[in-house]
């Protein structure tokens, strides 16, 4: 990974010395599906009207800083009062401002690894310490009491569901004793909520628990990763927090002009995002067989818009995949307790079969 060269370095504030810019480590290939990006076209009718929302759409004055439209709408889906809900350029803007504001030196933050790397990413931009409760070394279940026992140490606490890369879900229960025992603020990260059974969702706790906050993404459901827009819901008095310190200007006329239309034209997604939960079935059901035929590969259940495996030479494979067959997926294997681990995003049909075509070939007989 790039280092910073040792003049910046001296020059850097002291705390960021060590820091190493984050490399998806990106090659184009025919087929991606390293992203967990949607793969699938876009209605096309909700492209029509985001296509006509955009030419529609004045460059020449400033952004509503609060995208107080797209926030009606979004605030009206989820049935809760549009002072619940703060937008961002994307989810990753918002979880940096989760830190920003709550967390910071002196602080410490509930991590639940192996998860999403920004949170431990930005903890570390905010001078947030990071206390990690490490997930079960074979299923990647939480470890509950661990980190419940761990909760009222900690200043601020970020719980993914379903998890990324792990796929597996936090059940709701839980998450309500984890409000109840965390002295700040509690993040259940949803990006890929919508992947998952409705009734997982944690936004139902938001009416008890004060200290909750759901954070939601259109990166992955909606697949418009390129947009940059996500949105967390949460008590008015800390959506005012999210308010106060974000970049007024971060989340730009178009895309809140694109995501207004598609959130207006949500239902047509519902389609797609059922296809991709069917395409996940066959394709965990296509390396369980497999398994089952001697190959050394080894899944999870997942409720997300992706798989994890674990096979022999992990790296190896990966590399063949996006040398020989143009197919890009995402390595883990360098990630403390993911050695062997890929991340294969759910794609449209054919590229599903094309992985399970190139694991046969590239997978090691047991
Ligand atoms: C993709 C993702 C996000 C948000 O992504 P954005 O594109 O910034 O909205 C947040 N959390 C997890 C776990 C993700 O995988």
């Amino acid at each position: 990974m790039a280092q910073l060269s040792e003049r910046v370095r001296g020059l850097v504030q002291p705390y960021l010395a060590g820091i190493e810019p984050y490399d998806p480590n990106f090659t184009p290939c025919r087929v991606n599906l390293s992203a967990n990006e949607n793969t699938y076209p876009m209605p096309v009718e909700a492209r029509a009207s985001i296509d006509a929302a955009l030419a529609a759409t004045p460059l020449n004055r400033y952004p509503d800083p609060m995208s107080n439209d797209l926030r009606a709408e979004i605030a009206a889906w989820h049935g809760v009062d549009a002072n619940c809900v703060c937008v961002g350029n994307g989810g990753d803007e918002l979880l940096y401002n989760f830190l920003l504001a709550f967390g910071g030196e002196g602080r410490t933050l509930l991590n639940c690894p192996p998860c999403f790397s920004e949170y431990a990413f930005f903890a570390s931009l905010a001078q947030t310490d990071v206390l990690d409760v490490w997930r079960d070394k074979v299923t990647f279940q939480l470890d509950q009491a661990a980190v419940l026992a761990a909760a009222p140490r900690c200043n601020l606490a970020i719980v993914t569901s379903p998890n990324n890369p792990t796929g597996d879900l936090a059940p709701v229960d839980f998450v309500r004793e984890l409000c109840a025992a965390c002295p700040g603020l509690v993040m259940v990260d949803e990006a890929y909520g919508e992947f998952a059974d409705p009734s997982t969702s944690c936004e139902g706790l938001l009416a008890e628990c004060d200290n909750l906050v759901v954070l939601h993404t259109l990166s992955k459901a909606f697949g418009m990763a390129g947009t940059r827009l996500g949105y967390v819901i949460a008590a008015p008095d800390v959506i005012d927090a999210f308010g106060a310190i974000r970049q007024i200007y971060s989340v730009n006329v178009l895309t809140q002009a694109a995501a207004l239309a598609a959130v207006r034209a949500r239902d047509q997604f519902a389609p797609v995002v059922a296809h991709i939960r069917e395409e996940r079935s066959r394709l965990l059901a296509g390396i369980r067989t497999l398994a089952a035929d001697g190959y050394a590969i080894e899944s999870w259940p997942s409720e997300a818009n992706f798989v994890l495996v674990r096979t022999p030479n992990a790296t190896r494979v990966r590399e063949r995949m996006r040398d020989e067959k143009s197919i890009l997926v995402r390595d883990f294997s360098y990630a403390p307790g993911l050695a062997d681990c890929l991340r294969i995003t759910v794609g449209t049909p054919d590229e599903n079969t094309e992985v399970l075509v190139a694991l046969a070939e590239l997978v090691e007989k047991e």
